[in-house]
């Protein structure tokens, strides 16, 4: 017959932590708890598997059960020295739900079940504590008239019929709390109780305990799939085939006097992480009064006190707790008449900051080892350490006092406040004159990036998680809520409607972005330790706690890591920044940023506009020691470390003005007619640019650019090289799909490369490589491989033509997509391994068929998100490259990642280069 019902007590228990999917959270735990010793009341765990017969059998129980049942409660009672229903010496149980993971949503545990009022005249007699008897049988009434018979308010803003009818009676007799009520006071309550739910709910109250716990378990059962626990499975994928155990215990009882108690802690601190016992108790409660808020609970501390025994006892069950999990507890106990007694632990939910803190001291208490810390640490978690921070206590209050605007997509974390402007040239103005300003656009374009450099924060009506504002935002570290679509933004005007309210041009907001929100006015903020120490360098690493924690995670993520991390960084700044990270190279420095830079875009635009090739040469001609100069300081920067640089990329359109009044002006500046700037401008049209002429298209189209790039980059390296600091160029042709207009390029690369060399009498290493960011270049990668050293995935570009997807196109259906899981996650944010991913492993393979030594990397925004990282190590590449920001970020990933694969991971544990 197979086993339903599993028993704890008196030392042991047929249960055990690892048996979760039967017992469920809490029974596991009790179980456990039980057989290391602690003092657990007696009780047993009915399984999982019940709940699903009874789902599957029409909400009944298996035929065995009743017996079972029977048995156990005969076995508790052997254990406790008491009878169920007695009426000289009655046993109590509680009667507690209990899932696989903790659920809110489910029933409300019941305690005190077995009181009846002839029960309760035989307790009164045992215990000659007429007052605690009648305290537990009203609680008692209350709880299972509510869960069980189902008297609950009927609106949401009317109060508890229960605690409706306390209230009255404490009115009456003029009393403030309950503990001053009288023992008469209760056992009037209970006969309220019982009339109030025969009244509203047509149900009588048990008297019989049997029929009294059959109700509970039934209610237990039932509550699995109430509206509030299918939510809450909704919420956190959790699958309704795994059901919910019920536990029966005997009680314990925290409201005999003030010699008793009831309490919940932390065995260390949950929101800093620090080593101490942190928790509330109450004397003379029961149950939920310590969170319910009914009267205002002592912190633990008080007890060591108050009750230096106890407190010791407590102590000594926390260690011992930690000790045998490993691991931070969170736990619930209840003090009979000086003797305490467990009813849960689990492990405690934390903040990232305690995580990190908590991980990093047990390992130096010995408790875990490093591997175990990295395992513990969601990589995004490092995401809350870096970023500067709102003063919690403030945002709450200004969330309380109705200043919460909007919420939008929290494309880049941390907290930022400033003044609203409405375009790049007043936020760069702004700035200028010492102002902080946030940026506010309905969405952003290249154009804008000096104005997000100068900003604060960037706020979007428009644009999903990889938009342009989010991209950028994340690869400056810049503060971000993206896709606000509650903003009604009027440029014309500078102003902006939201919620009712108008924002004006100047008036100060406060972007959360690490949660999205939206707040008007001022939110104090502090500068995250770590950035204090690794990027402004106003804090000595001595005198910063949590950057030493930061860097022990690092320094133990880079000790099992395989993957190489690199940085997308187009600018000296960032790439310093990447480096302070840990950032080993640059895998991808994208050059049309540069063109946006200080008497770039002139030469760039009278490039565009040029008819001749003559005329095209001489404005390529002014831009060539721009860019080498740019070269030069991103070479410094990385100090010998490698450096991929991508030749232009995006549609020419891009870079000129779209409206006549700029037409005219740059016009004017570069000495042509307005007609014949327009013309051209209208001939870059394309229906399709994404698909249009762009990447190694423009290079074929117009070598001479091709041939500027190469020579900037190389003489750039000669200069750097000179200096005597190494460098590693890495030119690289995007959008490559036919191996032919990689030889095409190549050429030109390699002579431009061999005349400098020349010129300039020296020699340096260089590499010519490709993207990989359509599906022909992954698909005839053995032919590309025998002419490109190295490749670099763009996946951002490879989802969008594998899906067939416009990614800035996406937003109407791709989130419908994943509501209805056709894609179980956004596919440019987390890598799509049945598509892209499949094309991916299919490069690799053919690439390295040709050339053994290929050098593989990615650079698509996906190389900086955790999940991605993992699949990147799977397939064998060599480095993940992503913005400067999320370089710890991959560091742990891939550290984890490699973890994970530690058998397959020792074979091939040579980190390639
Ligand atoms: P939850 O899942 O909401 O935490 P529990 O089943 O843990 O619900 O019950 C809530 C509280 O009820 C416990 O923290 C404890 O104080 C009290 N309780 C439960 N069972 C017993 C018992 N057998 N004896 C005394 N108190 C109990
Ligand atoms: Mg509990
Ligand atoms: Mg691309």
């Amino acid at each position: 017959m197979p086993k339903y019902v599993y028993f704890f007590g008196n030392g042991k228990a047929e249960g055990k932590s690892e048996m979760k999917h039967l017992l469920g959270g809490k029974g596991a735990n009790l179980a456990e708890m039980t057989n290391i010793g602690l003092p657990v009341p007696a009780g047993f765990t009915i399984s999982t598997e019940v709940c699903t017969y009874y789902y599957a059998n029409k909400r009944s129980y298996p035929k065995s059960l009743q017996a079972d049942v029977k048995k156990l409660i005969a076995k508790i009672e052997k254990a406790m020295g008491a009878k169920f229903g007695d009426l000289k010496n009655p046993l109590l149980v509680s009667v507690r739900s209990g899932a696989r993971a903790s659920m809110p949503g489910m029933m409300d545990t019941i305690l005190n079940l077995g009181l009846n009022d002839r029960v309760a005249e035989g307790l009164v007699k045992k215990t000659n504590n007429p007052r605690f008897v009648y305290d537990s049988y009203r609680r008692f009434v209350q709880m299972y008239g509510d869960v069980v018979l189902g008297l609950k308010p009927v609106h949401k803003d009317e109060i508890d019929p229960f605690e409706a009818i306390i209230e009255e009676k404490k009115k009456v007799k003029g009393v403030h709390l309950d503990t001053e009520l009288s023992a008469e006071d209760l056992k009037e309550l209970v006969s309220l109780f019982k009339t109030a739910i025969k009244e509203k709910t047509g149900n009588d109250f048990p008297q019989e305990p049997m029929a009294q716990l059959w109700g509970a378990i039934g209610a237990v059962f039932g509550s699995w799939n109430n509206d509030r626990a299918i939510a809450y499975r909704k919420m956190y994928d959790i699958p309704e085939s795994w059901g919910t155990a019920v536990n029966v215990q005997s009680m314990v009882f925290g409201n005999m006097g003030d010699d008793s108690g009831t309490g919940v802690a932390f065995t260390r601190d949950a929101a800093t992480g620090e080593n101490v016992f942190y928790g509330e108790y109450l004397m003379n409660a029961q149950g939920e009064d310590v969170v319910a808020g009914t009267r205002t609970p002592l912190p633990i501390s008080q007890l060591a006190k108050d009750s230096p025994k106890l407190y010791g006892q407590l102590d000594k069950i926390r260690k011992n707790l930690e000790r045998h999990y490993r691991d931070m507890n969170d736990i619930e106990f209840t003090i009979q008449q000086g003797k305490l007694y467990m009813l849960q632990c689990r492990i405690g939910k934390r903040t990232a900051f305690a995580a990190i803190k908590i991980a990093v001291d047990m390992v130096e208490e010995k408790l875990i080892t490093d591997k175990d810390a990295l395992k513990r640490i969601e990589p995004d978690q490092l995401n809350q350490l870096l970023r500067p921070v709102f003063d919690l206590k403030e945002k709450e209050s200004a969330v309380k006092g109705g200043r919460l605007l909007a919420k939008g997509l929290n494309a880049g974390p941390g907290a930022a406040t400033g003044r609203v402007v409405f375009n790049a040239p007043d936020a760069e103005a702004w700035k200028k004159r010492g102002e902080l300003v946030i940026l506010t656009r309905i969405e952003t374009s290249p154009e804008d990036i000096k104005g997000m450099d100068a900003a604060e924060g960037i706020l979007t009506a428009r644009g999903g998680m990889t938009s342009h504002a989010a991209l950028v935002a994340r690869q400056m570290g810049k503060v971000c809520v993206a896709g606000c679509s509650a903003l009604d933004i009027d440029y014309s005007t500078h102003t902006m409607k939201v919620k009712g309210k108008l924002i004006k041009e100047g008036d100060w907001i406060s972007l959360d972005g690490t949660t999205g929100e939206v707040i008007e006015g001022k939110v104090p903020t502090k500068a995250s330790e770590v950035l204090q120490v690794l990027i402004d360098k106003t804090l000595a690493p001595k005198e910063a706690p949590v950057y030493q924690q930061y860097a022990k995670i690092m320094s133990w993520a880079d000790k099992y890591r395989r993957l190489r991390i690199r940085t997308n960084a187009d600018q000296p700044d960032q790439a310093l920044n990447a480096v302070a990270f840990g950032a080993e190279g640059i895998g991808l420095c994208r050059t049309e940023h540069m063109f946006f830079g200080e008497g770039k875009i002139g030469p760039m635009r009278e490039m565009i506009l040029a008819d001749t090739v003559e005329e095209r040469k001489a404005a390529l001609a002014k831009l060539l020691p721009l860019q080498r100069t740019d070269f030069e300081g991103i070479f410094e920067a990385m100090n010998g470390r490698p450096v991929t640089i991508r030749t232009i990329d995006p549609p020419l359109h891009e870079f000129v003005p779209h409206d006549e009044a700029a037409q005219r002006e740059l016009a004017a500046e570069i000495g042509i007619t307005y007609e014949k700037v327009h013309r051209r401008v209208e001939s870059l049209h394309e229906f399709n640019p994404m698909l249009g002429l762009r990447g190694c298209r423009l290079g074929i189209i117009f070598p001479e650019i091709t041939e500027m790039q190469s020579r900037a980059i190389f003489e750039a390296a000669a200069n750097i090289q000179a200096k005597g600091i190494k460098v590693e160029p890495e030119v690289m042709i995007p959008l490559v799909g036919n191996v032919k207009e990689l030889e095409n390029q190549e050429k030109i690369v390699r002579r431009v490369a061999a005349e400098v060399m020349k010129e300039k009498g020296v020699k340096f290493k260089y590499l010519v490589g490709t993207m990989i960011e359509i599906p022909r270049g992954a698909i005839t990668a053995d032919e590309i491989a025998t002419v490109a050293e190295f490749f670099s995935f763009g996946t951002n570009d490879l989802t969008q033509t594998t899906l067939g997807v416009s990614r800035d196109d996406a937003a109407t259906f791709l989130i419908p997509y994943v509501e209805k899981e056709i894609y179980a996650k956004d596919p440019f944010e987390v890598l799509d391994r049945g598509g892209v991913g499949a094309l991916m492993k299919i490069a690799v393979e053919k690439g390295r068929s040709v050339r053994s030594d290929l050098k593989v990397g990615i650079c698509g925004e996906h190389g900086g998100e955790p999940s991605s990282v993992e699949f990147c190590h799977e397939i064998n590449l060599n480095y993940v490259s992503c913005s400067p920001f999320r370089v710890p970020i991959a560091r742990l990933a891939a550290a984890r990642a490699a973890l994970k694969d530690a058998p397959a991971a020792k074979a091939k544990a040579k980190k390639r280069k």
